[in-house]
Parts: C-alpha cells; sequence; structure tokens
C-alpha cells in the first residue's frame, strides 16, 4: 500500500458511458489505482439498481489496468478515506458543468482536506450523459456510439421488459 498514489472516481453511473470510461482511463494512467466508486444513495430514483450500476461498470472497464469498482453509501470523503486515497477525480465536459463541480469539490476539502482533480474528457465523447442516454434508449433509439456493449444489452433488457 505505501507510497502508492490511489484516487477515487465517483459517480452515479446511470448508466456508465462512453465519456465515463474515457475518464476511467485517464484516471488509471495517472494514478497506481483508481477506484471507481459507484453511488448508492436510496432516497434517489435511478433507471439501474447500484447492484446493476456496479456490474456494468466492473465488465466495461475489466480491461483497464489498475482500476477496481466499488458501491457506497453516504459521504463521498468518507469512503474515499476508507480507500487509504486522498484524491477525487472528476471529469469536466462542458462550461455548464463547471458550476456544480465547482461548489462539490470546495465542500469536499472543507469537510475533509480531500483535493479534487479534474480532467478534460474526450473531445469525442465530452457530449456524451447518462440522463440523455437512458431518454434516448427508452425512445428506441441506438445507444451503441455513446455506451459499451454490455450496457446496450443492459438498457435493451431493461427497457425491452419493461
Ligand atoms: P454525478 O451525478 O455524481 O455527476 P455521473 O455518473 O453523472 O455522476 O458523473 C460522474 C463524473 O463523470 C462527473 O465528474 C461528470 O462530470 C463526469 N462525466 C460524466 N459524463 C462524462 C463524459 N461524457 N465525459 C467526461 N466526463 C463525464
Amino acid at each position: 500500500m505505501s507510497g502508492k498514489r490511489t484516487a477515487v472516481y465517483p459517480g452515479v453511473f446511470d448508466p456508465v458511458t462512453l465519456g465515463h470510461l474515457d475518464i476511467i482511463k485517464r484516471g488509471a494512467a495517472l494514478f497506481d489505482h483508481l477506484v471507481v466508486a459507484v453511488a448508492s444513495n436510496p432516497a434517489k430514483q435511478s433507471l439501474f439498481t447500484p447492484e446493476q450500476r456496479l456490474a456494468m461498470v466492473r465488465e466495461a472497464a475489466s480491461d483497464i489496468r489498475g482500476v477496481t469498482v466499488d458501491i457506497y453509501e453516504g459521504l463521498t470523503v468518507e469512503f474515499v478515506g476508507r480507500c487509504g486515497a486522498s484524491v477525487i477525480l472528476r471529469g469536466l465536459r462542458q462550461h455548464s458543468d463547471f458550476e456544480y463541480e465547482y461548489q462539490l469539490a470546495l465542500t469536499n476539502r472543507t469537510l475533509s482536506g480531500i483535493e479534487t482533480l479534474f480532467v478534460m474528457a474526450d473531445e469525442k465523447a465530452a457530449y456524451i450523459s447518462s440522463r440523455l442516454v437512458r431518454e434516448v434508449a427508452s425512445l428506441g433509439g441506438d445507444v451503441s456510439a455513446l455506451v459499451p456493449p454490455n450496457v446496450r444489452e443492459a438498457l435493451e433488457e431493461k427497457l425491452g421488459s419493461a
């Protein structure tokens, strides 16, 4: 453990997209160990259960070295502490992400001293959002250019049987 640099990439991942995977690859290249942390918030509605979201990220990221995927409830900074990490990784897309991310990063730093590191999304994946993926899939659209194959299948199964 000692000397290893660990970062935590938290998110809802409902579902994981090619944009998230781009950030995961960048994070894996920057740190010895990247923990992708799937947030489980029972008070918030999500299309997929936390366990389904975890399984989808795990499968999609299985070939990226140095990455583990976990699930957490409660404060992100507490989970980061339990991982022995001192950095939160987040992705930045457009200008519109900035305000929310700024508030979140400073709140987390005030709570714990943990810094948030931002990486810019790949320009080809920066427009992708889980919300629009859910919307397109629910209307029967083809999401294969937006999500990994296992997520496309899971969306078909979930929405096809709904
Ligand atoms: P949250 O609801 O916590 O923002 P998300 O799963 O939507 O959870 O996003 C997690 C992180 O991934 C955020 O930092 C978000 O900006 C980033 N992200 C989401 N989509 C993309 C994308 N297409 N490219 C790069 N980063 C992204």
